[in-house]
């Protein structure tokens, strides 16, 4: 069960939240525990007085100590807790932070409000300062509420499907889908055929490509973090093009790193007809480029976008452009590694470049493929 402790001076803020909805039956069921604490139950004299003219002019801002103490309540149970204090200057909440924060047993969650909180008290006791968003909200009380539905959704059993949760914004990178229910047609607009066909692979196929095709208009962003391959409906192919002095460890190496990226083949082209003999079963060997690429083609029954790698001074495209590219053509992908004097006299073959840092020979082949294949296929 994940637990978490919110230090308020206004708890009845979160009565209806707490009680209905998902959030609701998830704290009935036992999923989740949410302890509202009363900073007021923290302070000292007859009016519990929680905040304090701010030093050299200003607003209210609560006091260290009743927050401290607050803070040393809620500890008190669980011995070890994460301390998060919402504030427009935090690091900004997104699925990632959402991830790791489901990871931890217990949140502390210490809403500011007024001007803020005493600074010692970030400095003593807050371990992450959140923010939800670069605007300023009167308190801490919205943001806590936002960090509890999104941290709380992450956790099995909250949302009745889990698929549900896998498929929502964010969670591969991706932005959802589109959804719709009752009636077919509502005034004059019909949900997609496809969705009333009851084909399941052909659905998942339509969601696949309208959650592409919204990322790449509305958050091509996004896909700097995403790995896109789930998204593409054909496979990808490393090509090492004129690599006759490839060790065998070299290219077993290349064959492991594209294998565990999701490659289908390694195709090594030599044209200078020098054998590489292997019996590696991820390796296909072809004379040309030429009749590499037609292979693709005929194994995808689509003709390949071939992208030469360069490290060629804006020779090429920067990796981001180039996975939205690959996003839009949704083709076989052939990823060509070879020498730029190569990529030149050969540049009727390629739909275009990818820009490679500048390292000349300072790596080896198998770590410049490995660092291409996480950028286009790694998640973050
Ligand atoms: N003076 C503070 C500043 O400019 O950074 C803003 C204080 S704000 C009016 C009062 C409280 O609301 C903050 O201490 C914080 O807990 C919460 N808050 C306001 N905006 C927030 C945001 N965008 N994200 C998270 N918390 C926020």
């Amino acid at each position: 069960m994940k637990r978490f402790s919110v230090i308020t001076a206004f708890p009845e803020i979160f009565n209806g939240f707490l009680s209905s909805s998902i959030i609701g039956r998830a704290i009935s069921s036992g999923l989740i525990e949410v302890e509202l604490l009363n900073l007021r139950d923290f302070a000292e004299g007859k009016h519990r007085q929680v905040d304090d003219y701010t030093y050299g002019g200003g607003g209210m801002v609560l006091m260290a100590e009743p927050l401290y103490k607050a803070v040393q309540a809620a500890c008190s149970i669980s011995g070890r807790a994460m301390v998060i204090f919402p504030s427009p200057q935090g690091v900004m909440l997104s699925q990632e932070v959402v991830e790791s924060l489901a990871q931890e047993d217990h949140l502390i969650i210490a809403c500011g409000h007024y001007e803020g909180v005493d600074e010692r008290f970030v400095e003593s006791c807050v371990d992450l300062e959140l923010s939800i968003g670069d605007y300023v909200l009167t308190g801490g009380e919205l943001p806590a509420m936002v960090i509890i539905d999104a941290v709380s959704r992450q956790l099995p059993g909250v949302v009745g499907k889990a698929e549900s949760v896998a498929e929502d914004s964010f969670f591969r990178g991706f932005l959802d889908h589109p959804h719709y229910t009752r009636p077919v047609e509502w005034r004059g607009k019909r949900v997609p055929e496809v969705l009333l066909s009851g084909d399941h692979g052909a659905v998942l196929d339509w969601r696949r490509r309208q959650a592409a095709d919204r990322t790449i208009v509305r958050r091509p962003d996004l896909l700097s973090r995403a790995n896109i391959l789930p998204y593409l409906s054909c496979g990808f192919y490393v090509t090492l093009f004129s690599a006759p002095d490839i060790s065998l460890e070299e290219l077993e190496r290349i064959c492991t790193v594209s294998g565990a990226y999701g490659a289908k083949k390694v195709l090594v082209v030599t044209p200078l007809q020098k054998p590489v003999t292997t019996d590696l079963s991820m390796v296909k060997r072809f004379s040309s480029l030429e009749s590499a690429m037609s292979w693709i083609g005929k194994s995808e029954k689509k003709v390949p976008y071939v992208v030469g790698m360069t490290e060629a001074p804006c020779g090429g495209v920067h990796w981001l452009e180039l996975k939205r590219r690959v996003l839009e053509r949704d083709l076989p992908l052939s990823l060509v590694f070879c020498a730029d004097e190569l990529l030149a006299k050969e540049a009727s073959h390629f739909d275009t470049m990818m820009c490679l840092d500048e390292r000349g020979d300072k790596i080896p082949l198998s770590c410049e493929v490995s660092v291409v294949l996480d950028r286009l296929f790694g998640s973050r």
